[in-house]
């Protein structure tokens, strides 16, 4: 078998732990496999490197954080290979553009265009392995990243592009579980998840893997397994959801995040197109709008609050004022400090009431609710960010155990 393993932060986080993960990839090489490896930066490196630029400025230059970010990654890609190599084994480590990685000309979040993967074929050919950096590309003469967290997405695309029977996510977690173990003891951990629960997951704050990472397993059919690199037990895998799955209750599992704005626009004239113009504007400066909620007051005005992370919210307000003169709104309201919690489950589909019951957890322990939103497989909440873990908490209790 031809075999991608991801190793995450934590995973390579020290001499040791590299060394481990040397000893696991040459344990699969003498099982008979190829394997292909793509690593993250060790521990917290990325975090620190964004520290020390931002002790130098608040408003690096795009081309220099990509440059400056992408460093972590081959720390650990050059430590492993030399790792592997005093196990008598061949390797040879990989930038992203020695790999052929190629992204969009975005910097800090860039999509993957393409890989041209006759460079990685060639060596893993020859008997070599190429340990990848994760989390990075070119664009032209540029050197990309993909938002952080973004080894997934590496590592999956790489198993895409080599047509690899496998790709193993191994991190600090033993698979992915119905919420986040560090914050709910009793969290199971999941046999199976599909696709589509685990991209809502994903997307909704479950850090365990990179949404996109998700978004190109399914659309590429790649096999993905997240497992634990301090254990030898099975994980979780990732598939389609067919034949083989458990049969489930309405909810597979919660995510939750803390940092999280909402944003009310008051009294913006309807007639004028103002609700259009305030998101193509926010659209068009890269803003992500998640939750979205409108009233009309009156004939000819509409109120709408909406949510952005919290980072984004003092560009949001500045946007947003900077179309006061041609919309005339009356006001412009911003309140941070606030959190989502959603349960996500394809059961939701076959089982009504499912939001209502969510609700009714929720005023039973007495947390307001300031907003919701669903689709056919989640719900969310947004509630104050200190409420965030006591909402985790109950839903569990309610839901998944
Ligand atoms: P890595 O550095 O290996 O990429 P991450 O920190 O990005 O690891 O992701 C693993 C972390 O994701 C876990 O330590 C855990 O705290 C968190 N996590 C959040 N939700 C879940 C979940 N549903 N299942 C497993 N882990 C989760
Ligand atoms: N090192 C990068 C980060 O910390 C990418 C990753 O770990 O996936 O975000
Ligand atoms: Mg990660």
């Amino acid at each position: 078998m031809l075999i991608v393993q991801k190793y995450g932060g934590t995973s390579v986080g020290s001499v040791e732990r590299i060394e481990a993960v040397a000893d696991r990839v040459a344990r699969t090489i003498k099982a008979g496999h190829s394997c292909a490896v793509v690593v993250s930066a060790m521990g917290h490196t990325t975090d620190e490197l964004v520290t020390l630029a931002k002790a130098i400025t608040r408003d690096a230059d795009p081309r220099e954080m990509d440059a400056l970010l992408s460093t972590g990654e081959q720390v650990s890609a050059s430590l492993l290979a030399m790792a592997l190599q005093t196990r008598g084994l061949q390797a040879r480590s990989f930038t992203g553009w020695q790999a052929g990685i190629f992204t969009e000309p975005v910097h800090g979040n860039a999509r993957l265009l393409h890989i041209d993967s006759d460079a990685l074929n060639r060596v893993i050919g020859q008997g070599i392995v190429p340990v990848i950096t994760g989390f990075q590309g070119i664009s032209g003469d540029r050197v990309t990243t993909l938002g952080r967290g973004g080894s997934d997405t590496s590592a999956v695309a790489v198993a895409a592009a080599l047509e690899a029977d496998l790709c193993e996510i191994y991190t600090d977690v033993k698979g992915v579980y119905t919420t986040d173990p560090r914050v709910v003891k009793a969290a199971r951990k999941l046999e199976t998840i599909s696709y589509d629960e685990m991209l809502e997951l994903a997307t909704l704050g479950a850090q365990v893997l990179h949404p996109r990472a998700v978004e190109n397993a399914k659309q590429f059919g790649v096999r993905l397994v997240v497992r634990s690199s301090f254990h030898d037990e099975e994980g979780t895998v990732v598939m389609e959801a067919t034949s083989g799955f458990e049969l489930r209750e309405a909810v597979t599992g919660i995510a939750f995040e803390r940092e999280v704005a909402r944003v009310a626009v008051v009294g913006v004239p309807l007639q004028r197109h103002g609700l259009a113009t305030v998101f193509k504007r926010l659209a068009s400066d890269g803003v992500n709008v998640d939750v979205i909620v409108q009233s009309v007051v009156g004939t000819d005005v509409v109120d709408v609050s909406f949510t952005v992370k919290e980072e984004d919210a003092d560009r949001t307000v500045r946007i947003v004022r900077e179309l006061q003169p041609e919309l005339s709104f009356h006001d412009i309201v911003c309140e941070t400090g606030l959190g989502k919690v959603s349960i996500v489950g394809a059961g939701m589909i076959s089982n009504p009431g499912v939001a209502a019951q969510m609700f009714e957890v929720m005023a039973g322990a007495d947390i307001p609710i300031a907003m919701v939103s669903t689709s056919e497989i989640k719900v969310s909440c947004i509630v104050q960010a200190d409420a965030v873990e006591r909402a985790v908490k109950e839903l569990h209790a309610a839901f998944l155990e």
